[in-house]
């Protein structure tokens, strides 16, 4: 027997006896398939958003909602973590969606200038936008499909995947509209595009976002009527029926 095997065997006998509460190694093993939320140790820098994260279980919530709409066969780790201005993501090498604890502090610093209040509401409502645009690549890499490694294409389709996750929750076009504003916050902070994003440009984000959370209930927006948003009810059904559509093997 191998160590590990033998500290495997030997971890039921000691979380029974209760004789190491803290022991790390009583905490049950992740789930085999679907999404599973984690949280690292912050760098010092980080430790706010981190708390903000944990006390809000954003994580957790997000991860709850993909869990219940879908049967995902193997693990996705959905981490939060300090990661020194890499940038959230996924990885499909290991099946990872890395949220950064700095995405939130710069998100919160653009709304708190913007707004001269405390942001949380709406640091709430982007990190569970962020968390469904990442779990949208790793659903196109668990299913394969066709805009999979097509850039621009891959994060339009990621984009539209958050729509329909959050369009599906009861306040899910508050979230939808609340993200569209931090993309106009994040484009008038720093409005030279980045040439190496494969993300469309943030008003052209924006502006998907807010069509869709129209398209979704005209009545309930009036205020986001305009000429140039009358297809958006058309576009929204058609956003719908299609990510429905290719999510088909992992639905419930
Ligand atoms: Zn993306």
């Amino acid at each position: 027997m191998t160590l590990r095997r033998l500290r495997t065997a030997l971890v039921p006998v000691l979380c029974a006896t209760a004789l190491l509460p803290a022991l790390t190694g009583c905490e049950p093993p992740p789930p085999a398939g679907g999404f599973v939320a984690r949280h690292e140790e912050p760098a010092e820098a980080d430790r706010e958003s981190a708390g903000f994260l944990k006390r809000w279980k954003l994580v957790e919530r997000v991860t709850a909602d993909l869990n219940a709409y879908l049967d995902v066969p193997h693990r996705i780790t959905v981490v939060a973590r300090s990661c020194a201005g890499e940038g959230s993501g996924y990885d499909p090498g290991t099946h990872r969606i890395e949220l950064c604890y700095d995405d939130l502090t710069e998100d919160r610093k653009l709304f708190e200038e913007a707004d001269r209040r405390p942001a949380d509401e709406a640091l709430s409502e982007v990190v569970r936008e962020t968390l469904h645009h990442e779990a949208g690549h790793a659903l196109i890499d668990a299913l394969d499909l066709p805009v999979r490694d097509e850039g621009r294409a891959e994060e339009d389709a990621a984009d539209r995947f958050a729509q329909l996750m959050l369009l599906r929750a009861p306040e899910g076009d508050h979230a939808l509209l609340t993200a569209a504003r931090a993309y106009d916050l994040a484009a008038a902070a720093d409005p030279t595009p980045d040439l190496d994003d494969e993300h469309a440009p943030d008003p052209a984000r924006a502006e998907s976002h807010r069509c869709a959370a129209y398209g979704h209930d005209p009545a309930r927006h009036p205020d986001l009527a305009t000429p140039a948003r009358a297809t958006c009810p058309a576009t929204w059904t058609a956003t719908r029926d299609t990510c429905t559509h290719d999510l088909t093997p992992l639905l419930r």
